[in-house]
């Protein structure tokens, strides 16, 4: 995923002339731009991973690559859960070192983690979480079976994805906001290292933050309520820029 922000170094030597800086979004959400003057900044995105992978999947779908954009989608829901489960962990009195090690046991069995985010969620809610068969019979079929999309299911898919994300994230946004924080700048630590790695290979980069909007409103005082169609309009005017 491309990451796009203004060179530091450029915008003081020409404060009126803003020079774009480039790089891929690592795992770890770092990116390493460089401008066409090859000026080096190192840029933490900042941002939890649920709301970057939404925004790639929204990318995706203007730029008609529909696949990856169920991938993207059902991805950024998985990461919602993972969010979820260990918020409301956290709220529970556990710490998120002791919750990282409960998630390491789960981390490679997506079923593992969806069994632990119904728990939380009937704990939470008092109410079982429902998922629709019919868009998990279509995520199935796109990403294991080779299953070429229309835009028209893709649309749909996206709009119960978009749905089910907001329900829980608004959720820990009016209840667990400063949780929700602490869960951020915990999981923000775990780049420090790769910060210092890459700061050590390029003497001369400069290190900042950078925090793309939020589709899903997620850093927005009262979160109003996000569609679909909305963040693709979203997506498209930020693309014109
Ligand atoms: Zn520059």
């Amino acid at each position: 995923m491309k990451h796009y922000s203004i060179c530091f170094e450029c915008a003081d030597l020409k404060p009126n002339n803003y020079v774009y800086s480039v790089g891929e979004v690592e795992a770890d959400l770092v990116a390493l731009c460089t401008c066409p003057f090859g000026h080096k900044t190192i840029m933490r995105i900042t941002h939890n991973l649920c709301d970057v992978l939404y925004s790639s999947a929204v990318y995706a779908f203007v730029k008609d690559c529909l696949s990856e954009s169920v991938m993207s989608f059902a991805a950024a829901l998985e990461r919602t859960y993972e969010m979820f489960v260990k918020v409301t962990l956290y709220v529970e009195g556990i710490s998120y070192e002791q919750i990282d090690i409960f998630w390491k046991e789960l981390s490679k069995q997506s079923e593992r983690q969806y069994g632990a985010f119904c728990t939380q969620f009937l704990k939470t809610f008092k109410e079982s979480w429902n998922v629709n068969p019919k868009m998990i019979e279509f995520r199935n079929k796109v990403v294991h079976k080779g299953y070429i999309a229309s835009t028209q299911e893709v649309t749909k898919y996206a709009e119960y994805i978009t749905e089910a994300i907001y329900k829980i994230l608004k959720y820990l946004h009016s209840n667990h906001s400063k949780e929700s924080g602490e869960y951020y700048f915990h999981e923000t630590k775990k780049t420090k290292d790769r910060v210092n790695e890459l700061m050590k290979n390029h003497n001369n980069a400069r290190l900042g933050g950078t925090s793309i909007i939020s589709l899903l409103n997620w850093n927005q005082m009262d979160m109003p309520e996000v569609t679909f169609s909305e963040a693709v309009k979203t997506m498209t005017k930020l693309k014109r820029i």
